[in-house]
């Protein structure tokens, strides 16, 4: 398999496409065909197998034996506390939650960045690289994620970007305690598309130093992503087509959807879900993406809190299949803040995708929806993901964290609302009998190590002095 850019004809191999991140062009990777896989083919497959079969058509470069390495020593029971890996929950008679926060950090990313680092070291194997930085823009939930799986790693360091008043304070919390003497969690006077903007100007003005990323701009992040989709379908013992609901932000998560889909999973509709800053929701609705105007909210869903959704470019490069199209888009929305799709365009997306969107109020209600009817407890991002509309079709909604990492509205739900967030969630395990990951309980006692904020101006210089100090960056 080899990659190729959104934007030009750059081709290049899976490993080199993983040690770039972005292409060179200021375009995203993208795989030069999608593979068909026929789920038929793959009864009582385990994840772990699954990934195998799925990873071994993306990652070609790599052996069979190294990928499966990696896939044994990222899935284990060492890394997620649910023994599937994923849980797929039932929330009516045609509706479930696919759960993917038993990861070490207790939301989707963990899904995707515990093998992060074992593809990264593959790749540098291949390309002789003694020593990479990861930088990263988080909104909350990538940086810790990344920090996790990347903490004293041998020939790697990891530099995250958060906004200062953009996390959850638990979100905060999680970067600010990270071990690890490789890494550097920075709180950035601005918002999560400063961040990632930050991220993806100072890759493409230095792109000669030894740096890659960690968002799903890298392939390494998204591809992993598919096998999720693939094994859920096959526990619900099913051959219907099925729609799915996802909590969308920087469109990584539903874009490994799209791909399953394409790869043949029977997926009917994919829904964009979105919470106040709906930006993709107009888009889906109009075929207009205008950021113009547009104020940027703090929610309590703030993992989704992002404008520029980056890998939209993806899927406007895989439904239209032109990259000057796509390098002309790109190009409106950053020099003029919009761009616009013709009418056709618009409902070819249509034609696949659905939209919703769901207020700070909603987001509430429907959690206590959830709780008051099914005894379920869902967290802020799963619960802009519920079905607004009746359907026939079988559904699933992901759910994207744990309610442990969001805990501001459960006090609200239990009339605590004067309480802090750990006595708060004492509560929630009482009142759910969910087992509260050790990962959070274990913040409530535990002080930060890294206070360091940075202006805009300065993070360049930062990540310079950061970069260059290799494996001996002390605090
Ligand atoms: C990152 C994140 C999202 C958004 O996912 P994208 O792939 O960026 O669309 C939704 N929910 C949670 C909890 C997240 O951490």
């Amino acid at each position: 398999m080899q990659y190729t850019s959104t934007r030009s004809n750059i081709l290049t191999n899976a490993s080199q496409a993983i040690l770039d991140g972005l292409a060179q062009d200021g375009g995203l990777y993208v795989p030069s065909s999608i593979p068909k896989l026929d789920y038929r083919d793959l009864k009582n497959k385990s994840y772990q197998e699954l990934a195998v079969l799925i990873l071994s058509l993306y990652f070609e470069d790599f052996s069979n034996k190294e990928i499966t390495n990696a896939i044994l020593k990222a899935y284990s029971s060492l890394n997620f506390t649910h023994p599937l890996i994923t849980g797929l929950r039932k929330y009516d008679a045609d509706t479930y939650f696919l759960e993917l926060f038993y990861g070490k950090t207790s939301a989707f990313k963990d899904q995707a960045l515990s093998i992060y680092p074992y593809l990264l070291k593959l790749a540098m194997d291949k390309h002789q690289i003694d020593h990479l930085t990861i930088l990263t823009a988080t909104s909350g939930d990538t940086g810790k994620a990344a920090m996790e799986s990347i903490a004293d790693v041998d020939g790697l360091s990891i530099a995250v970007l958060f906004p200062k008043d953009g996390t959850s304070p638990i979100q905060k919390l999680q970067m600010q305690t990270q071990h690890g003497k490789n890494v550097l969690p920075v709180a950035i006077e601005g918002n999560f598309d400063d961040a990632q903007n930050a991220v993806k100007t100072f890759f493409l003005k230095h792109d000669t130093l030894p740096i890659t990323s960690a968002n799903s701009i890298n392939i390494a992040r998204l591809l992993p992503q598919i096998i999720y989709y693939y094994d859920m379908y096959l526990r619900l013992h099913t051959d219907e087509f099925i729609d799915l609901y996802v909590p969308t932000g920087n469109f990584g998560n539903i874009l490994a959807a799209y791909i399953a889909k394409e790869m043949g999973l029977p997926i009917r509709r994919l829904v964009v879900c979105t919470n106040e800053n709906h930006v993709l929701y107009d888009f889906f609705k109009t075929g207009t993406y205008d950021i113009s105007n547009r104020k940027f909210k703090v929610t309590h869903s703030p993992s989704m809190d992002i404008l520029i959704s980056s890998n939209l470019e993806r899927l406007l490069y895989f439904m239209f299949n032109d990259k000057e199209k796509v390098s002309k888009w790109m190009r409106d929305l950053k020099e003029n803040k919009s761009f616009s799709l013709s009418k056709e365009e618009t409902n070819k997306l249509q034609s696949i995708f659905d939209t919703q969107m769901c207020s700070n109020q909603q987001t509430y209600e429907n959690i206590k929806d959830v709780f008051f009817d099914k005894d379920i407890l869902i967290d802020p991002h799963t619960a802009t993901a519920m079905p607004q509309t009746k359907e026939d079709t079988k559904r699933v909604i992901v759910s994207t964290a744990s309610p442990y990492k969001f805990p501001k509205l459960y006090g609200q739900l239990f009339d605590l609302m004067d309480h802090d967030d750990f006595h708060i969630l004492n509560e929630v395990e009482l009142k759910t009998k969910e087992p509260f990951p050790e990962n959070i309980r274990s913040l409530e006692s535990a002080k930060p190590k890294f206070n360091l904020e940075s202006s805009l101006e300065d993070i360049e210089n930062l990540l310079l002095k950061f970069i260059a100090s290799g494996d001996n960056y002390v605090f």
